[in-house]
């Protein structure tokens, strides 16, 4: 079973990346991507456990992009957490990511709501802070019943504290990718709300900045939606992947491991690339790696 996207408490998800890698083994994940919201910080804890484990652990960071207005989100798998240029890109996400904290924080604080970025620093050691962050911490003061009413009320597009991030451009975020080894993954494509015509614009976009895979299985895709975007996916010889999206074990929608299955006739990321996720290249015949045109798909020749 593969995992290709989760977080850690190293961004905001709630399990130390220990305990997410032992969750994840429990529930008979065996290839795990740990994608922390535009940082690395827990890669190297999340290794060491699933040496101990015994299953394979890709790391990955998940990067939110700018794009006509909208945040898409990119999931880098198989990235080097060592390649500098992915690291000065990511250290720059997370300036932005405290520059809007701050502005958040002063929001609210207008809001007559006080003190919740120092909060949020003493109770989240974090590299690079989340919305999510400030939403538990607005539950835990009471003001309101759970993070998607803290989203609705304060920090959605719609609350009253709402302030936009400047993410760095999508080919940005996929060329940092690139350069250290990784696989570009667009995340979730039914969840930007996204006409037909503009996914076809965002894919070919994402193709022409160097993207390479989709998610075509993950919690609350459907199968018509998901065959619709196979259709795009095979049309450009995108590989897809998959992933639980987990958060929190809190989050009873979602759990490692749980995602639908595959719609029929795509070529996998592990199948496209198994030499990334601690199988043996021998695996595949290149042929099984030819897309629609008969082409081989982008890169499967390395
Ligand atoms: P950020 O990347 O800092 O904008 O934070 C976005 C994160 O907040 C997402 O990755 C989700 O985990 C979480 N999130 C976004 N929208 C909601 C919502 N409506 N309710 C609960 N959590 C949300
Ligand atoms: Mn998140
Ligand atoms: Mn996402
Ligand atoms: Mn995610």
């Amino acid at each position: 079973m593969y995992d290709l996207h989760c977080h850690s408490h190293c961004s905001d998800g709630a399990l130390a990346p220990t305990a997410l890698v032992a969750r994840a083994a429990e529930r008979g994940v065996r290839v795990l991507a740990v994608s922390d919201h535009d940082s690395l910080q827990g890669l190297a804890e999340a290794g060491a456990a699933a040496t101990q484990h015994g299953l394979t652990l890709v790391p990955a960071v998940e990067i939110s992009c700018g794009w006509q207005k909208l945040e898409i989100h990119v999931v880098g798998l198989a990235v080097d957490p060592q390649h500098d240029g992915l690291r000065a890109g990511l250290a720059a996400q997370q300036q932005r990511r405290w520059a809007r904290a701050e502005a958040i924080s002063a929001r609210l604080e207008e809001d007559g709501v006080a003190g919740v970025l120092t909060e949020l620093k003493q109770r989240f050691p974090v590299a690079a802070p989340t919305r999510s962050h400030f939403a538990q911490l607005l539950v835990a003061r009471g003001l309101v019943r759970d993070n998607d009413r803290a989203f609705a009320r304060y920090l959605g597009r719609k609350g009253s504290s709402y302030v936009a991030a400047e993410w760095c451009s999508l080919a940005e975020g996929v060329g940092w990718i690139r350069a250290a080894g990784g696989v570009p993954v667009l995340a979730h494509p039914g969840r930007y709300g996204l006409s037909g015509s503009a996914l076809d614009r965002l894919l070919d976009e994402f193709v022409a900045a160097g993207g390479q895979a989709m998610e075509l299985s993950y919690p609350q895709l459907f199968p018509k939606e998901a065959q619709r975007l196979a259709r795009s996916a095979r049309a450009r010889g995108l590989w897809a992947s998959q992933g639980s999206d987990f958060h929190s074990p809190d989050q009873h929608w979602t759990e490692l491991g749980k995602m639908p299955p595959q719609p029929p006739d795509v070529i996998t990321v592990w199948q496209a690339r198994p030499e990334l996720f601690g199988l043996p290249s021998a695996t595949l015949n290149k042929v099984d790696i030819l897309n629609k045109d008969g082409n081989m798909a982008p890169d499967a020749q390395a």
